[in-house]
């Protein structure tokens, strides 16, 4: 499909394109399918359903609804070296891989040549509407932590490589898309540095040596953007003393990137050092963005879905620069813009862009855990309904037909006839032992609940995540939470009243299934473990030496891997149990 011609530099036209696209978004999604089917009528794939024939309403009927695994051996045939008709006219030229930490196993999508003009379409609209809402964005630059993962090859010679790595290295998309990397406050070397912890020292340098000119920061996801929080924080004095001198750090080895940091880190810089110091030297961290950036307009991050609990301590370094929760994408497809962009963190939602995929909803239970597919069967984007929950089903223009891509989407609204979307979750149960189904939602309401207690004392929640510990019986949940306070400093041992409270909240929170085997002593009584801080560091590390990329990387709502599971029950430092049963309705 034709993607709207606009200047990139000009916000206006970039806006205006997205306000017609909106009001004519159910149209155009037929045009989508049309030159989806049209194109790949005859591919392998596609043959064996609707026979070459490109219409769609044959395409509804036959092609079935698929997920990862079902395609999984048509995307390895193509990597071990057959033709990329197998599912595309277009030829494959990479394969992207996810991360794997949001929906289990590492995937390995397809992808075209052409996603360069798709992707360079998407950030130009996502900046035209972040210009809408906010002046002056571009005469200044973007913080933004970008980080590379390895590029792997298949045996038939396709690159494998994560989201963020492909576009980084795309030039056409680059050239095509204004004000995505153009303006960044690192070069192309710091970010290219393969050391994480080594490009995430340079990116913060470069950042803090142009502080006065950064409107921006941010990085993909809240989490990461949290652990570049932390290192800064556990790191200001070596930072402070290699600006003082005007001379990087030696451990950061890297030739190129030394160089790239040497070009804005070019002299001794003492004031700045000293500001700085200022800052860290203060008694809290709070609002520490804003003070070191304080020119800062916006902090761009995704804090939805799960990410959702990081946004209080998100705030807490903020300063009162708004949160900006700007895409939802995945390796699958840049697919949606939340066009209102300085809404409340809490209130986020997305409005899907018609030229980048097909979509279709498949209906689920709302009221239920387990996500139960609701009868009735699938619609399109004209016939979802408000209030209504919906897996995501696309078809792309890179060989995915009717593909489920596994997250949970709520409508909440509609704008120029457009629906607009709340991630809920992702489709999976999280925790299940006996028939209690607790999804990713369930959990993170229950423990914002039972936060609650413990809040007024000061603590924070730094991360949490979970696993059913099914060694005994019987078998109960545990939760991992890292706490930290409000205010800095070491952690007083959480009082065992309060925590034993927070465990009966979050089990008074979980469904009526939950409860009810808990009064039948199906399952045994919620524990918390409490961490040491930094756990959640070292299980990110874990994940990162298994393949998963920092930029993408989302904490495990549910932890499977015998090894992860060590890595936190070697940190704990208190263990608490709920002590009550959960009450039934009545
Ligand atoms: P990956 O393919 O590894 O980059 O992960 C993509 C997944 O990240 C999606 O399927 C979602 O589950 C999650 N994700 C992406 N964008 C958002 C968003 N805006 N809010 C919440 N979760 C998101």
């Amino acid at each position: 499909m034709q993607l709207p011609a606009f200047d990139p530099t000009d916000s206006e036209a970039g806006w205006r394109i997205l306000e017609d696209t909106t009001s004519i978004a159910c149209h155009m999604q037929e045009q989508v399918l049309e030159e989806v089917l049209t194109k790949n009528a005859d591919t392998e794939y596609l043959k064996g359903f609707i026979d070459g024939q490109p219409d769609k309403e044959l395409f509804k009927k036959k092609v079935p609804l698929v997920d990862y695994e079902d395609i999984k051996p048509f995307i390895e045939r193509i990597g071990n070296g057959e033709p990329s008709e197998l599912i595309s006219v277009e030829p494959i030229t990479e394969l992207i891989r996810s991360s794997g930490t949001s929906g289990g196993e590492q995937k390995m999508i397809p992808t075209t040549g052409e996603k360069s003009n798709r992707n360079a379409f998407f950030y130009n609209i996502a900046f035209a509407v972040l210009n809408k809402y906010i002046q002056g964005l571009k005469k200044g630059k973007r913080m933004y932590f970008l980080f590379m993962g390895p590029s792997n090859y298949t045996s038939g010679e396709l690159v494998v490589r994560n989201a963020i790595t492909s576009d980084f290295n795309d030039k056409k998309l680059r050239n095509l898309s204004f004000n995505w990397l153009d303006v960044l406050t690192s070069h192309d070397e710091v970010i290219l540095c393969q050391d994480a912890q080594k490009s995430m020292y340079s990116q913060l340098l470069c950042g803090l040596v142009q502080r006065h000119e950064v409107v921006r920061v941010g990085t993909t996801f809240a989490s990461t953007f949290l652990r570049v929080i932390k290192y800064l924080e556990e790191n200001w004095q070596q930072l402070c003393s290699d600006i003082r001198t005007g001379q990087i750090s030696g451990w950061i080895t890297d030739p190129n990137c030394r160089l790239a940091v040497s070009l804005i880190l070019n002299k001794p810089m003492p004031d700045l050092a000293d500001a700085i110091e200022v800052v860290y030297k203060g008694k809290s961290w709070e609002g520490t963005i804003k003070k070191l950036w304080p020119s800062t307009k916006l902090v761009e991050v995704i804090v939805t879905g799960s990410m959702a609990q990081y946004i209080p301590k998100l705030e807490f370094y903020c300063g009162g620069i708004p949160l900006v929760s700007l895409p939802y994408a995945c390796s699958e497809g840049l697919f949606g813009i939340n066009m209102k962009p300085l809404c409340n963190p809490y209130d986020v939602s997305y409005t899907l862009l018609p030229h980048m995929a097909y979509y279709e909803f498949l209906p689920v239970d709302n009221h239920q855990s387990s996500n139960v597919h609701l009868e009735g069967g699938i619609v399109d984007l004209a016939n979802v309904k408000i209030g209504q929950h919906y897996e995501l089903v696309v078809t792309t223009f890179t060989g995915l037909y009717r593909y489920r891509v596994g997250d949970i989407l709520m409508v909440t609204d509609f704008n120029h006839n457009s629906p607009q979307f709340k991630f809920v979750q992702r489709q999976q149960v999280v925790l299940s032992i006996d028939v209690d189904k607790t999804t990713e939602e369930d959990l993170f309401k229950a423990i914002t609940k039972a936060m609650s207690i413990i809040e007024p004392l000061g603590f924070l929640l730094t991360d949490y995540t979970s696993y059913a510990e099914i060694s005994s019986i019987p078998s109960h949940y545990v939760l991992f939470w890292e706490l930290q306070m409000k205010e800095g400093g070491s952690i007083p041992e959480p009082d065992m009243v309060k925590m034993e409270q927070c465990c009966d909240v979050v089990e008074q929170s979980l469904d009526v299934m939950y409860r009810k085997l808990r009064n039948w002593r199906t399952l045994s009584p919620l524990e918390i473990r409490v961490v040491k801080p930094g756990t959640f560091n070292q299980l990110m590390d874990f994940f990162l030496s298994q393949g998963t990329s920092f930029s993408q990387y989302k904490t495990p709502k549910c932890i499977k891997s015998e090894r992860a599971i060590k890595i936190l029950n070697s940190s704990v430092v208190g263990r608490f149990s709920s002590k009550v049963l959960p009450k039934l309705p009545s």
